[in-house]
C-alpha cells in the first residue's frame, strides 16, 4: 500500500494533524526523528485509521504516493532546514513538501525559491487552533505554487474547521510565503484581541470593583452577542476558575509576566518594515514585554498615582456596559490594522491575497475565530477592494455608536490610573485617521529647517524649501 500523505515531526502538532487524516480517511506515513514517537503513535492510535510507520527518511519517502505529499511538522527554524535537506534530495520533480510549523515567511520564501529550482513544490502553511485545532480541524492558511494547491486543496479541505455554514477554513492565500505571513498577522491580532480583553478585565476590576466570578459573568453576557468568540469564551472560563490549593481566585495565584514565542514580535517587526501602523497590535506585544520586566516593575512601586473613585453598583454596571462598546470600538481597530498589514505584504510580494477569504478560513479552528469574522467577510463581499475596514459603512456606523462610551472608558482608564494601551492607542489611531489635518505639516516644517528635507505644499506642486537661515523666502527644491 501507499500512502497519499506523510507527516513527519509527530510532536503533539505533528501527531495531531496525522491522526486527523488518518480519521477522514487517508492513509498516512509517519516518520520522526526519534523513532519511538512514531511507535508511540502507532501504538496509541493505530486503530483509528490506516498508518504506515516509516524508520528512515527513505522508507518514508518509498511509502509516498507519486505525486508526494510530505508535511514537515518540526521545530521552527534550523531543524526545518535540517528535515528539508534530508528529504529534497530523496524527493522527484513534481513532489511537494508542506511545511506546517509556524516558520518566518521570508524563509518559506527563501525555501520556496531553493526548492523551485528543484523541482520541488514548497507550500507553507499556516495552521491555527493548536493541538485540538490539529486534531478536530484547524484553520488552514497554505501558500506555495496555485497547481499544488489543486491536489492538496481537497485534502486540506477535508480535515479543516468548518465555519458555521459549513464553509471549510482553508483557502490558497497565495504564493510562495503568503501563507505564513497570514498566519503571523492572525498570531498579531490574537495578541491584540488578548491584550484588549485583560485591558477589560482590570478596568472591571479596578474601576467598577468586580471580583473575576462577578467578571466572568459579565464576559459570558457578552459572549452572548456581537462579542461571541472562542476568546471571550475562555476568559469567562479561566476567570470563574478557583484555585484548589487556596481557594483563591486562580487569577489571582498566576504570576502576572506574560511569555511570547515570537509571531506577534514578527507582526510588529514587519509592519514598521511595510511602513503599516499596527499601534494596536504593537501595543500588545509591548504589555507583554512590559509585564515581564520583573524589576523595572518592583523598582516602580510606590509612584504616585490617582485615588480610586468608588461606583456604585448601578454606576458600576453602566461602566462595565461601556466597556463592552470600548472593546468593540478597539477590536474594529485592531482587525483594521490587522488586515491592512496583510494588504500591504500582499501588495509588496506580489501576493493578490483575498481579504474575505482570509476573514472566511479563521471563522472555524483559530484561536480567534468570532461571530465578528462573518461581518468582516460581509464587509469584502460588499466591496473586494475596501480600503479599510473602517470605510465599511457597518462598520463606521458601529464605531459612530461606540465613540461615546469608548471615549469615556478611556478618561475613566486615565482618571483611575489604570494603563489601557490597547483602548487607548486604538482611539488615538481612529482619531488620527479622521482628523481633516495632522501635525505632519509641523513635522515636516521642522524637518526641513533642521535638515532641508523640503515640503509639499496644499496649493501647489512640486517640492519646496525655506531659506530658514536667510531671509525665510521659499524657493522650489
Ligand atoms: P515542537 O515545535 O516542539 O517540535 C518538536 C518536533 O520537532 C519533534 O518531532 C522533533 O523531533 C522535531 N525536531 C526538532 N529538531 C529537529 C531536527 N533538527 N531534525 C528533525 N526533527 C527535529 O513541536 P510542536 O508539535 O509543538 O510544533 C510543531 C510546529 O508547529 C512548530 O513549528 C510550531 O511552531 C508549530 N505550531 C505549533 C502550535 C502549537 O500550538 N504547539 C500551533 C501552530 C503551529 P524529535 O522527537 O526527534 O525531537
Amino acid at each position: 500500500t501507499t500512502a497519499q500523505i506523510g507527516v513527519t515531526g509527530l510532536a503533539v502538532m505533528g501527531r495531531n494533524l496525522a491522526r486527523n487524516f488518518a480519521r477522514n480517511g487517508y492513509t498516512v506515513a509517519l516518520h520522526n526523528r526519534t523513532v519511538s514517537k512514531t511507535r508511540e503513535l502507532v501504538e496509541n492510535f493505530g486503530d483509528e485509521g490506516d498508518f504506515i510507520a516509516a524508520e528512515t527518511a527513505k522508507e518514508f519517502v518509498a511509502a509516498l504516493e507519486r505525486p508526494r505529499r510530505l508535511v514537515i511538522m518540526v521545530k521552527a527554524g534550523d531543524p526545518t532546514d535540517a528535515v528539508i535537506e534530508e528529504f529534497a534530495p530523496l524527493l522527484e520533480p513534481g513532489d511537494m513538501i508542506i511545511d506546517g510549523g509556524n516558520a518566518h515567511f521570508a524563509d518559506t520564501r527563501r525555501r520556496e525559491k531553493a526548492l523551485r529550482e528543484q523541482g520541488i513544490h514548497f507550500v507553507g502553511m499556516g495552521v491555527s487552533g493548536g493541538e485540538e485545532g490539529a486534531l478536530h480541524g484547524p484553520s488552514i492558511m497554505p501558500g506555495g505554487p496555485k497547481e499544488s494547491y489543486d491536489s492538496l486543496g481537497p485534502m486540506l479541505e477535508k480535515i479543516s474547521a468548518k465555519a458555521a455554514d459549513g464553509a471549510p477554513c482553508v483557502t490558497h492565500i497565495g504564493p510562495d510565503g503568503a501563507g505564513h505571513f497570514v498566519k503571523m498577522v492572525h498570531n498579531g491580532i490574537e495578541y491584540a484581541d488578548m491584550q484588549l480583553i485583560g485591558e477589560a478585565y482590570q478596568l472591571l476590576r479596578d474601576v467598577a470593583g468586580y471580583s473575576p466570578a462577578q467578571i466572568a459573568d459579565v464576559f459570558r453576557t457578552w459572549n452572548t452577542g456581537r462579542l461571541d468568540s472562542y476568546l471571550i469564551e475562555i476568559t469567562a472560563e479561566v476567570l470563574a476558575h478557583v484555585d484548589a490549593a487556596t481557594g483563591k481566585p486562580f487569577v489571582d495565584v498566576v504570576v502576572d509576566q506574560a511569555e511570547q514565542k515570537g509571531t506577534g514580535r514578527w507582526t510588529v517587526q514587519i509592519a514598521l518594515d511595510l511602513g503599516v501602523p499596527v499601534s494596536g497590535i504593537a501595543e500588545a506585544v509591548f504589555a507583554r514585554s512590559l509585564s515581564g520586566h520583573a524589576g523595572l516593575r518592583a523598582a516602580s512601586q510606590g509612584l504616585a498615582g490617582p485615588k480610586p473613585t468608588p461606583l456604585s453598583e448601578a454606576e458600576a454596571a453602566a461602566f462595565a456596559d461601556r466597556v463592552e462598546q470600548a472593546l468593540y470600538a478597539s477590536k474594529i481597530v485592531s482587525y483594521t490594522q490587522g488586515f491592512h498589514e496583510i494588504q500591504a505584504g500582499s501588495d509588496e510580494y506580489g501576493w493578490d491575497v483575498d481579504l474575505g477569504a482570509v476573514s472566511s478560513i479563521w471563522r472555524g479552528g483559530c484561536i480567534i475565530r468570532a461571530a465578528f469574522l462573518d461581518r468582516i467577510r460581509a464587509a469584502y463581499d460588499a466591496r473586494a477592494d475596501l480600503p479599510s475596514l473602517l470605510s465599511d459603512e457597518t462598520f463606521a456606523r458601529e464605531i459612530a455608536g461606540a465613540q461615546d462610551d469608548w471615549r469615556e472608558v478611556v478618561i475613566a482608564a486615565t482618571r483611575e490610573g489604570v494603563a489601557v494601551p490597547g483602548f487607548s492607542a486604538a482611539l488615538a489611531y481612529y482619531d488620527a485617521l479622521r482628523a481633516e489635518r495632522l501635525p505632519a505639516a509641523l513635522t515636516q516644517g521642522q524637518r526641513d529647517f533642521f535638515g532641508a528635507h523640503t515640503y509639499r505644499r496644499v496649493d501647489r506642486e512640486g517640492a519646496f524649501h525655506t531659506l530658514w537661515g536667510g531671509d525665510r523666502s521659499e524657493v522650489t527644491a
